[in-house]
């Protein structure tokens, strides 16, 4: 018998050995990190002290950069990346199809002679009109006005990957729509920058910019490449769409931190050396729950550097995991029954004066801030629970959100047992109308000892999707291919939201003669009572909550068509628009994007599913059947017609069920094949993500069930899908 592609893949598995490194031997991080980022350093020698000057101050005030400035950075940055070999130059832009983006352009001119020279211009630095009309828009774009702008965001230094010289941009419509993610996120923090240093004012006059920080943590699993090569699920759709259990999966807890296998680790090295270049400041790994699964986290940073350093680390890791001969999987749920990927966004607010605003101090009066942003953020994830729920709405996510140690799709937040019963304290001890100077004192002396409870605070909740960790909020149900981009814009909307309505509210009872301290403390206090449902201290996995939660008007959108519906709620475009962070239509075309990207998704793995049905798994479930009959016909020759029973009936019995299971999953994908056909020519993106959530995509688990209980019966050396169990056991 020929061996299958699967047996010649474990064969290649097995002569692995480790890939040397591209690290120089005994170098010291700060010895390299950075070096391929036209960062502060590389401007300040290679600019002139005015083009620096001006460059740092539309970094900081988000100012346009003057076209001669711009000439001149130009010229710097051809001549840094000149000097390290670099021919070539892109922008580098984050459309809505959740890839990055880059079309590289030669430095050269070709000029009269026959001759060339290199030549980088400010004009080309600013902005570039891509075709792109093949990105998506939503119906934004018509073909008659395709052209689309990038232009530069120089919050975002320009740095070197590959030998392309890659400028960071903004992606825009010819009649000035977002096409992005970043041109949102940007105009999120301007808005929410307002917000917080008005309201921060009350307590710190120094205070007169807040900036967000955002930490995340990717997960991600490692496959071999030459599995992951004879796996068309995992090519085409970034998860297996079949495959039986392992019988050793995570039961043990023994991958959770576990020693790093040596080729691993020669991976990581590698990737992490790559990032360090490129001044990713990635400093932890480990290994994650389930088997061949990791992750990686940085120091966090100002989040549009974090969101543009996430997605260039994603692609980083996918390509250095091609040297090591694996593939890096970033999809929230590569193998059914195990762990999903995702990546915790850790957000917190930082003011130009050092303070970070959601971590408490060491005064009451500090503490007072501290609440204050705490208590809003905790108001609004109340008041647009199911927005933040929509922003971490995908067909991957759907996967992963509810199983196997992800929160569940019901938004809630905790906040650890020491900031609730301050939470709770306040709610009592707060009383409209003049409090007495013993009451001020009682309440000041209570918060005042946040500080000391924090610390020993080591309660760490992983079943929330929203958490309070002691300076900052983590935001858990993001999903690990992401772009985080979309959630962050969305939290620091609704909180800046909640920020001028807090202060609105303030400032009311203070022209009403309230002294501000009590005015906070009132205002405040009703936010506590009227958010109160949303706060959730017990086990987010468990069925208990969902049914609690259902009591408490939480909502619980398991997938995504109907997640997404609260990204065109009135409240929701109103809230954008009014915050000048989108309009209307643009979240209405970000929301058709979001349709069509799950309408897709389901297609592709309903078309790649059906694909393998047909041309692996029942021509090797027939081929194992011929055996068996081939077998059976030969006893009944030998055999007297009692021994013939005894011997023949479990052979008998496992080909009626080869049978019985292959007709089942033909019919099913044939079926299934049907119900895409009629998804097809529905008349909008609604009605078609509906069909295929709920008329194609149960026929999954039909068909995977009965392939999965195949894989189980059919002689191991016809199978010819990798399995499992040699998936997901890196050596
Ligand atoms: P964990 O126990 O969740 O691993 P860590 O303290 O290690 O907690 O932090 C996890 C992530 O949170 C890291 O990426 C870290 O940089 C980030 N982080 C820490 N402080 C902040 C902050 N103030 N703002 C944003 N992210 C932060
Ligand atoms: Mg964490």
């Amino acid at each position: 018998m020929n061996a299958t592609r699967r047996m010649l893949a474990m064969q290649e598995v097995i002569k692995r050995v480790p890939v040397p490194t591209d690290k120089p031997e005994n170098a010291q991080v700060s010895q390299y990190y950075g070096s391929d980022v036209f960062g502060i350093d590389a401007m300040r020698e290679f600019l002139s002290e005015e083009a620096f000057e001006s460059i740092m101050q539309s970094m900081n005030q988000g100012t346009t950069v003057d076209r001669k400035i711009a000439d001149q950075v130009a010229a710097c940055m051809k001549a840094w990346a000149q000097s390290k070999n670099v021919t070539h130059y892109t922008h580098w832009f984050q459309p809505l199809s959740g890839a990055t983006a880059e079309k590289h352009d030669g430095f050269f001119e070709p000029i009269a002679g026959g001759r060339a020279i290199e030549r980088f211009s400010g004009n080309a630095l600013v902005q570039q009109e891509p075709d792109a009309s093949s990105f998506p828009n939503g119906g934004i774009r018509n073909t008659f006005e395709a052209r689309g702008y990038t232009a530069w965001d120089p919050t975002s230094p320009a740095f070197i990957w590959g030998q392309t010289l890659c400028i960071p941009t903004i992606f825009i419509s010819y009649t000035g729509e977002s096409l992005d993610f970043k041109t949102p996120l940007l105009k999120s923090l301007q808005a929410l920058d307002k917000a917080a240093t008005d309201v921060c004012q009350y307590f710190d006059k120094n205070v007169t910019k807040v900036a967000v920080t955002l930490g995340w943590e990717q997960e991600y699993f490692l496959v071999d490449a030459a599995l992951y090569n004879v796996r068309y699920d995992l090519q085409q759709t970034g998860r297996t769409l079949f495959g039986h259990a392992s019988a050793k999966g995570q039961q043990l807890d023994d991958h959770y931190w576990g020693s790093i296998p040596e080729r691993v680790a020669a991976f990581m090295k590698d990737f992490e050396y790559e990032s360090h270049l490129l001044g990713i400041p990635v400093r932890t790994r480990h290994n994650e729950v389930a088997p061949a699964q990791f992750e990686c986290a940085p120091v966090f940073e100002e989040v549009n550097l974090a969101v543009d350093h996430n997605l260039l680390l994603m692609d980083v890791m996918e390509k250095v995991a091609i040297r090591h001969n694996f593939r890096a999987l970033l999809h929230e749920k590569p193998y059914a029954g195990v762990n999903g990927s995702g990546k915790h966004n850790n957000w917190s607010l930082a003011t130009n004066t050092g303070k970070n605003l959601l971590s408490p101090g060491k005064t009451p009066k500090t503490n007072l801030q501290f609440l204050t942003f705490f208590v809003n953020t905790i108001a609004a994830v109340h008041e647009h629970a199911d927005l933040l729920r929509a922003s971490i709405a995908s067909a991957n996510n759907d996967h992963r959100l509810g199983a196997n140690e992800a929160p569940p799709a019901i938004m809630s937040v905790f906040l650890g047992e020491q900031l609730s019963s301050v939470l709770d304290e306040l709610e009592k001890s707060v009383h409209a109308g003049k409090m007495s100077p013993e009451e001020k004192t009682k309440l000041k002396l209570n918060i005042g000892k946040i500080p000391d409870i924090l610390l020993d605070n080591t309660d760490r909740n992983r079943t929330s999707p929203f958490a309070f960790t002691g300076n900052k909020f983590e935001f858990r149900a993001v999903g690990s291919s992401a772009n985080c981009g979309g959630p962050m814009t969305v939290l620091n909307a609704i909180v800046t939201e909640q920020l001028i309505a807090f202060k609105k509210d303030v400032d009311a009872l203070m022209e009403k003669n309230v002294e501000k301290d009590e005015a906070i403390f009132q205002v405040l206090k009703q936010y506590i009572i009227k958010s109160k449902k949303i706060r959730f201290e017990g086990n987010g996995y468990g069925d208990e909550w969902k049914a609690e939660a259902k009591k408490r008007g939480l909502n619980n959108f398991p997938t995504t068509p109907v997640a997404l519906e609260a990204m065109i709620s009135k409240k929701a475009l109103d809230m954008f628009e009014s915050l000048g962070i989108l309009t209307h239509r643009e979240q209405e075309a970000r929301y058709e994007i979001n349709l069509e990207t799950y309408t897709k998704k389901i297609q592709i793995e309903s078309r790649i599913m059906a694909d393998m049905v047909n041309n692996q798994i029942i021509p090797a479930s027939l081929l194992y059947q011929k055996t068996l009959t081939d077998n059976v016909s030969g006893l009944k020759n030998i055999l007297s017609a009692t021994d013939f029973k005894k011997a023949a009936d479990t052979q008998i019995e496992l080909i009626k069920e080869i049978s019985e299971r292959v007709t089942i999953i033909k019919k099913a994908a044939d079926d299934m094949t049907e119900e895409r056909k009629k998804a097809n020519n529905l008349d909008s993106a609604k009605k078609q993500a509906n069909a295929y959530c709920e008329k194609v995509k149960p026929f999954f688990e039909i068909i995977r069930y009965n392939v999965d209980k195949l894989e189980n019966i059919v002689d191991d050396s016809t199978w010819t899908l990798p399995k499992y169990r040699e998936m997901l056991y890196l050596r």
